[in-house]
């Protein structure tokens, strides 16, 4: 069942691809495996995916010790700053760094270990109270500012667009996260790469997709719902 959803969605992916005229390896299909136990991704490892989503810090390192260690392990949600140091040497890549406080304690942490360690800058595009993240127009200062740390490594944006019915309500989201990352990488800035663009979830990733987006983050489209009562 996994297999098949998981076999269904990279074929959405590529239909978005298609349609938007983009190259099909432009876009990482990360599978978000939070709260789903370890059986359920080696059913996915089966298709040959290595790109896993996790929100939690204990979930990841739980995961971490058991899986093969050739898995590239995205840490999609809001971090700690007491929690760092558990995982800067096994994620591939950070996708919610919302402060310079926060990126100064992976400085700190990956100086240590003596890793290099990539990050994505979040963005609270639509401003919304409930959401962490940047809003649109502190994210230019912010990213100048820890492109000075020497172990942290800005490779682009992420955004987590509102819930909405309609997927195409989503689209305007898209499209301003892709014009800041435009303007960035514009000011050709030391130490920042904005190639990345992490956007889309089950309910609007062909949307994303067609709207510049580099990763997608699709969990209950692979795994099924979740069941946070467990
Ligand atoms: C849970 C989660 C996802 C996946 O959500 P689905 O709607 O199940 O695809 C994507 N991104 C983040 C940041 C998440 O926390």
């Amino acid at each position: 069942m996994i297999r098949e959803n998981y076999r269904e969605v990279d074929l959405k992916v590529k239909e978005a691809c298609e349609k938007a005229s983009r190259h099909r390896e432009e876009v990482t299909l990360i599978a978000v495996s939070k709260t789903k136990p370890v059986s359920d991704i080696e059913e996915v490892l089966l298709e040959d995916v290595l790109d896993f989503g996790e929100n939690k810090v204990q979930e990841i390192t739980q995961k971490y010790e058991v899986l093969p260690k050739n898995i590239r392990w995205h840490m999609i949600g809001h971090l700690q700053k007491n929690k760092v140091k558990y995982i800067v040497d096994k994620v591939f890549l950070i996708h919610s760094v919302d402060s310079v406080e926060l990126a100064k304690e992976i400085e700190k942490e990956a100086a240590k270990k003596n890793v290099h360690v990539n990050i994505l800058l979040e963005v609270n595009v639509a401003r919304e109270e409930s959401k962490f993240g940047l809003y649109v127009d502190e994210v230019e200062a912010t990213a100048r500012t820890i492109a000075l740390l020497p172990h942290v490594h800005i490779q682009g944006l992420m955004t987590i667009a509102p819930f909405v019915d309609n997927p195409e309500d989503n689209r305007g989201i898209f499209q301003k996260l892709k014009q800041l990352c435009v303007d960035i990488k514009h000011k050709n800035i030391d130490n920042i790469n904005m190639c990345e663009l992490s956007m889309g979830m089950t309910g609007d990733y062909q949307v994303a997709i067609e709207e510049g987006a580099t990763m997608v983050r699709v969990g209950t489209g692979i795994f099924g719902e979740r069941n946070y009562n467990r």
